[in-house]
Formats: C-alpha cells, structure tokens, sequence
C-alpha cells in the first residue's frame, strides 16, 4: 500500500535543513568566527559552556550590524555578502549566501547584541527559528558584535543526545579556533570556558604565524619549523605556510589547509605530501603541516556546502605535484643541518626535554628551582664519573655484602689489584671464547710425572708470612663467631702477608708489563649499559659502545687477584666435605674430559687423583685457601670477590684439571698454571649458564647433590662474619633454571664488582 505523500511542516524543514549545517557546536562557531573575519575584527573572543551545548558566546570588534537589518539577519538567504550570482566568482568573504545565523537560530536560542562605527548606542535583539522576537532594544556596547547561541539542539533530541560529551566538543573547538588563529596572524583570538578566568587558545594582534603555532602547538613543533612558498602562473596557485622539518614527528598527523582562507579537507594533497615525508621520518610517524593555498575562485567550486570540507580544484593533479616538488626541495634542504634539542630520558624521569637540558646545563640552579627531590637513580647520566650504575642497582645489594673499602679492615685485606692486562684482545672481539674447546684439549694422562716438588718448593719460599688465623666453622654458633672476632681484632692486629716469592712478583710484573694503556683507560672509565646475554656486557666509553667478554673479562680479573693477592684469601667453606674421588668421577665421565679406555678405568684414576692432589693440600691450603682434609674432602674454595662464589657445576672438571694440566714441577708455572685453573674455573662461563650446554654435567651433579643432601656453602668473609649463603636446593635450581632474570642479575653485579675491583 502507497503511503500518502504530504508536504512537511515549514518549521521542520526548516530544522532538518539546519541540523545538516550545523551539526555540532564547533561548526557553529566556525561560521561565527567567519562572519567576525568578514566583518574586519581584530580581536575574537569565545566563551563556552558545557562544550558549547549549553551557551557559546562570539564576541569581535567588527563593522557591526545596523539596526536597521537586525530585523532579518537570522532569515534564511540575507546577506550582506552577495548580489548576483556572477559575485560568486570574485568573492572574497567567507559568508555569501546567508545561511548560517538563520540555521542556528532553528535549533538554538540566538541573542544579537551589535553596535556600529556611526550608532550612537548598540542594540539588542532575539531569535527563534529565524524570525526576529521583539523590535531591537537599544543598550550600552562597544563597536562590533556579540552572538549568543543558548540550548543548541533543545528542539532536536537526537542530536542532542549523541553530542553526550562536553569535553570532546570542547576539544574540537579548540581545534577550530586555534587553527583559524593560526591562519590570521595579526587577529587576536581567545577561546576559555566560562567562569575561567584562563583561556585555553589564545593569540595576540602582533604575534607572527610562527609564534601562533608555538602557543597553539607547542615549541616541540614551532622550533623544528621550515617556511614554505611557492607559485604557478600557469596553474593560477600560490602556496605559502609552514611546515616542520625530518627532527620533529607525531603518530596522528597535524595537517591545517587553508584553501582561500577556507579551513578545508583534501584528502589528495595529504597523501601527496606524506609520501614524501616517508623517506624522511621514522614509519607510521607524521609531521605537521601548516598550507594556505590560494586558488584562483574560478578554478574552485566554493559553492559547496557549508559542511564539505573536502575540496575540489582545477588542475588538482598538477597542483599537487608542484607542492609536493617544494615540500621535498625545503625538506632536503634542511636535513644536512639537523638540530638536536631533545634528550632522551630513562624511564621514571618525570620532567620535560627543556629541564633537561637546562639541568644539565647548570646543575645546581636547576636542584634549587625544582621543590622535588629528584633521587640519583632518577637522573640522567651524562657522564660515567657523575653516576655509577650503583645508583640504579642499589636495592639488590646484599645488606650483609662488605665493600672492597671495607675489605681492607679483615685479616685477608685485598689491595686494589694491578692494571689491567687485556690478553686477548678482549674488545670487540666477537668470537666466541669456546671454553669447551679448551676443556676438550683436556687429556687424562695416566703417566702425568708428579714429582714431590711440594716440600721442595716449601722450603724455598721464604716464610715471612704470618700465620692466618681463621674464623671458626660452627655456623649455629652466633655469639662465639662474635666473639672470636673482637678477640682477633682486640689480640692480632690484622696483618696483610707480605709475598716475597720471585715467582709471584715476577707473575705481578708480567701481568702489569703486558698491561694495554688505553684498554685499561677504557675500564676504569667506562659506563656500563647493561648485559646483552650472560656472556657479553655492553659498556660505553666516550663515544664508542663496547661488547665485553665477560668470560674472558672475568677470567682475566680472577687470574689477577690470584697473583696480586697471593696466599691473601678469604675462604669459602663448604659446610659438608666433598669427596674428591666423586668429583674426579663425575669429570672424568662427561666427555668432554676427553677419557677413552686406553687411559684405564675411571675409578683408578680418580683414585689416583685424590692421592695426589691429597700430597699438595698443605700448599694449596696456604697460599690458595684450597682446603683439602685428610680423608681427601673438598672443604674450601678461596674467596676472591666478595659475595661471588663460581658456579659449582665448573668443579668437578676443576679438580680433574688441577690434577692433570697444573704444571707441579717448576715453582712460577706452578703458580701461573693454577691460578689460570683457578680463574677458569671461577670465570663467567656461558656453558654453565646455558642450558643445553651444561645438561649432561648437570644431570650428573644433580645425582651428587641429591646423594649429598644439604651440602651447604659457607661464606668466610675476611672480617670473620660468616654466613650461609646458600643451599643444595639452590644449587639444583640453577641448574634447572640457568637462565633466570636473578641469575643475570647476579651476573651483571658480580660483573660490576669486577669492575669496581680493578680501579685504583
Ligand atoms: P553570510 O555570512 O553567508 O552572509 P550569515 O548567516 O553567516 O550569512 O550572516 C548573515 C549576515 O549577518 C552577514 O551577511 C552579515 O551581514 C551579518 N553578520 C553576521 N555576523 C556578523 C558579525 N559578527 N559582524 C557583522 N555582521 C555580521
Ligand atoms: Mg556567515
């Protein structure tokens, strides 16, 4: 059935037409805005409430309107603007078929308040759907014009209802406004909410373009401003404005077209000019653009609805390519002299690029100014003597860890160790130090000559060393360690054993000659910047970023003290012994100890390792704090860094070692051969951080210690406090875990220790 056709109320027309002109508030006040530009103001002021639904107020100091067309100013089709339709081609105004003030009075309360240059007072007068309510009343005002719009849409709800949001609408007449202020430099625009007595946009008569962006956008955008201008006769366009350089980027592009004084949409020209922005700035990100285009009016249809804001010119495609010519010429132009002005902060910094720099240029005036405290761990490090990466680990350090200062109070004082000596080329070098390929060379030999050359050696060592007196072992025994303690303090001032070997200083020589000036340089100042895998640690000097071998880094750090502190260690007790003879099993098991059948069987070497290795405990004992008992027990391992025990799964191929490639016969290689075991052993070795590498020695030490249940570790510090640092269940974590985040951590800090070792 047809539905009966009948025409529509003139009111409701006239509401729907309206609503399609005006359908939020910041389209009202863009017409507003345009009618005040029209009208020659200088200065434009907006107040709004609630986001412009419940009042919005324009105020300028325009020609005004005379009170004779107060009358018919909200009538649809009156214009001041336009005659013949032939004025449309040379027009220069923004309004020209007067349909705006008559689309707000359809769905809001208008209220016209306007005074002209030659009226002796200005006038008054209220709308409601286009038709003037009383005669204009005259009342005080100054020249120019003042249009009030109150209830917007309080005679369509729907409309009314999808602008729920005050504070969206607020921001898009922000946008509006701001954007024709930047467009009319030399106008004064302000726009607050009312009741504030601060406006939100706001730009003076004599402020330039540039300074307008800077209030509008900020400085991050007007500092990195490039001005751009070009024209074509032929295609009859000029273009001028602003535009930022390849320094500055957003993710939500800023683009401002003006197209005749039209803020406008063009979809084209954005795309065009982004393509060449893509080879400047980082993906997905967007520069601002500021463009006023002027086209002749006869190539451009401005007679458009109110509400496209997508244009459409003449000529469009050859247009676009001349700018987008421009852009790319300005942009390379300005790419060989980039300015750096920002800095990056570290997480946690709350303050501005701007404070930055200003602190960093004058540190103490910027302490002052600012009312927080900012903590060290806050600030940036601008250079490695300022901050100690101490500053941001503080919190993981031990409570009970003594320093190296304090180190020096004990029995066992560790002096600063000698300089640097980097063997193989440690820095920059990317190849993998192979610590497997080294433990594969390994050879069991079964007729390795192992002369008594321990009571020789002895005697020929001058004993000038005193005695160490060492701390009791009873770990449950608080109240004696104490006191044991103040006795040793109180009874033997601690002394440090002068080493007098020509073996040992003739090592502490070779060490020192072969030291490499600028590696050493390079350690002491260097920043660390973190630990790329367990393996290697990145660290920063001057300008250069470094790769360090902590393997070989560690090794080489262990070697040192083990010769610069000779027979000057603390120990690392082991609260339950561990058979040699297992160790030596468990080595000789794990192919890459390299035994075949041709060496005899297992169980009489290992035998045989303990025995021996049982004639050498004396002189271990002394000068390295490697404990041996008489059953032929591991019970004590030497503490070379604080805090740092080696990673017990390296043991048993240690003491294999110890047996097999320490050469026992000559005193020097004696020494440097087993400090080198010893530093190999205590090392930072990849293969026992990483899974897959350590899984057969692993699965076997696992057996060990689930055999040897609770074989605690207990620390001997040099100061005598002992503490239990750790357990079985620990130890068969890491080995599941190797590569926990607190196993890095430990990594990275026994790494900066190293470090924190080596300065002088
Ligand atoms: P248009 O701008 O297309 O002429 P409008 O409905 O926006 O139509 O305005 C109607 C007329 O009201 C304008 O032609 C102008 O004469 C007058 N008018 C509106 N606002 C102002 C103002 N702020 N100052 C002076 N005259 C104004
Ligand atoms: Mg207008």
């Amino acid at each position: 059935m047809a539905g009966v056709i009948r025409r529509l109320d003139e009111a409701v027309v006239n509401r729907i037409a309206a609503g399609e002109v005006i359908q939020r508030p910041a389209n009202a006040i863009k017409e507003m805005i345009e009618n005040c530009l029209d009208a020659k103001s200088t200065n434009i002021q907006v107040v709004v409430k609630e986001g412009g639904l419940k009042l919005i107020q324009v105020q300028d100091n325009g020609c005004g309107i005379r009170k004779e067309d107060l009358n018919v100013v909200c009538e649809r089709f009156t214009t001041s603007k336009l005659q013949k339709f032939e004025d449309l081609s040379s027009i220069s105004t923004y309004g020209f078929r007067g349909e705006a003030l008559a689309s707000i009075s359809h769905v809001a309360h208008v209220t016209v308040t306007t005074k002209t240059a030659d009226a002796k007072c200005a006038y008054r007068a209220s709308y409601s759907d286009g038709k003037i309510k009383a005669p204009p009343k005259p009342c005080a005002g100054n020249q120019g014009t003042q249009i009030m719009v109150e209830d917007l849409f309080y005679n369509i709800n729907t409309r009314r209802k999808a602008l729920k949001n005050p504070s969206e609408e607020y921001a898009k007449i922000l946008e509006v406004v701001g954007r024709y202020a930047i467009h009319n430099s030399g106008i004064s625009f302000s726009v607050k909410k009312q009741g504030d007595t601060v406006s939100d946009v706001r730009t003076l008569t004599n402020a330039s373009t540039v300074d307008n962006i800077r209030s509008i956008f900020g400085n991050a955008v007007s500092r990195e401003l490039i001005e751009v201008g070009c024209e074509d006769a032929n295609l009859a366009f000029k273009m001028k404005g602003y535009i930022t350089n390849a320094n500055y980027s957003v993710k939500k592009s800023v683009f401002l077209l003006f197209i005749n004084h039209r803020l406008v949409e063009s979809t084209a020209l954005r795309k065009a000019i982004e393509t060449v922005y893509a080879a400047y700035l980082p993906k997905s990100m967007h520069p601002f653009l500021y463009l006023s285009l002027e086209i002749a009016p006869k190539n451009v249809d401005v007679n458009v609805h109110p509400t496209k804001h997508e244009v459409h010119f003449l000529h469009e495609d050859s247009i676009l390519e001349r700018v987008q010519q421009h852009i790319e010429s300005k942009l390379l132009g300005s790419n060989s002299s980039r300015m750096y002005f920002t800095q990056t902060l570290l997480p946690g910094a709350e303050c501005s690029s701007s404070e930055v720099v200003k602190s960093a240029a004058n540190p103490s005036a910027a302490t002052k100014g600012s009312s927080d405290k900012i903590y060290a761990h806050q600030m940036v490090r601008t250079d490695s003597r300022e901050q100690k990466l101490d500053a941001f680990l503080q919190h993981m350090n031990n409570p009970l860890s003594t320093g190296p200062a304090e180190v020096t109070v004990g029995v066992n004082a560790a002096p600063p160790v000698g300089p640097a000596r980097l063997q193989d080329a440690e820095m920059e070098d990317a190849s993998d130090l192979e610590i497997a390929d080294v433990l594969e060379a390994a050879e069991v030999q079964q007729d390795v000559a192992m002369p008594e050359e321990l009571s020789k050696s002895r005697h020929l060592f001058p004993e000038k060393a005193l005695p160490r007196k060492r701390p009791r072992e009873d770990t449950d025994i608080e109240m004696e360690k104490d006191v044991s303690r103040k006795e040793m303090t109180a009874a033997c001032t601690p002394k440090r054993r002068i080493i007098n070997l020509t073996s040992v200083l003739t090592l502490q020589e070779e060490i020192s000659s072969r030291a490499h000036e600028s590696l050493q340089e390079m350690l002491r100042d260097h920043s660390f910047v973190g630990c790329v895998s367990p393996q290697w640690a990145l660290v920063q000097y001057q300008t250069k970023l470094y790769l360090l071998n902590t393997t070989k880094l560690s090794q080489e750090l262990f070697y040192q003290i083990l010769i610069y502190d000779f027979a000057n260690f603390g120990v690392l007790r082991l609260s339950e012994a561990a058979p040699l003879y297992e160790l030596a099993m468990l080595a000789l098991e794990d192919p890459e100890s390299g035994w075949t059948e041709e060496d005899g069987p297992k169980e009489g070497l290992a035998e045989y390792i303990v025995e021996f290795l049982k004639k050498k405990a004396e002189m271990l004992k002394d000068y390295f704090s490697l404990e041996i008992d008489k059953e032929g027990n591991l019970i004590g391992l030497p503490l070379l860094i604080d805090n740092y025990i080696p990673l017990l799964e390296g043991l048993p191929m240690f003491i294999l070692r110890l047996a097999t490639e320490v050469n026992w016969d000559e005193e020097k290689e004696c020494f440097e051969s087993l400090s080198k075991e010893l530093s190999l052993f205590y090392s930072i070795r990849k293969q026992y951080l990483i899974e897959e590498a350590t899984l057969t020695l692993s699965q076997s030490l696992h057996q060990i210690l689930n055999r040897k249940k609770g074989m605690l570790f207990e620390r001997t510090t040099s100061n005598g406090s002992s503490k239990d640092i750790t357990t079985c269940y620990r130890f068969r974590r890491r080995i599941e875990l190797p590569i926990r985040e607190d196993s890095w951590v430990k990594k990275s800090c026994s790494f900066r220790g190293i470090l924190r070792y080596q300065k002088p």
